[in-house]
């Protein structure tokens, strides 16, 4: 399953990041065009933070919307495929320019009590 190894990299990444300290939140950008289900997302995150830093932190996503720019007219136009048609030329080439992240945003921490 795509989405769980790249949940059990987002929650190395952040167990990495923070020491000494419990991770209460994870915000994750997650872009329409990225093919990663947020669902599926969610539904690993339980499971890879059992035992972790991360264990019992809250996990947000944020959907990022596909943005495509034409390369002949420049202009740009929602996109919900990695693929389209610029709706003022009619041209199939584009670069898409947003809408394939999938980033850790933020984590919101919490000092270990001694
Ligand atoms: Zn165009």
């Amino acid at each position: 399953m795509h989405e769980l190894s790249i949940t059990q990299n987002i929650v190395a990444i952040a167990s990495a990041a923070v020491t000494d300290a419990t991770i209460t939140r994870v915000t994750l950008e997650i872009g329409q065009l990225s093919a990663v289900m947020a669902d599926a997302i969610a539904f690993c995150f339980d499971v890879c933070t059992e035992n972790t830093p991360l264990q019992g932190a809250k996990l947000e996503i944020i959907e990022i919307p596909g943005v495509g720019q034409c390369r002949h007219c420049q202009s740009q136009f929602p996109l919900d495929q990695p693929y389209g048609i610029c709706p003022h030329c009619n041209s199939l080439e584009l670069d898409i320019i947003q809408g394939e992240e999938l980033k850790i945003k933020e984590l919101e921490v919490e000092p270990l009590c001694a």
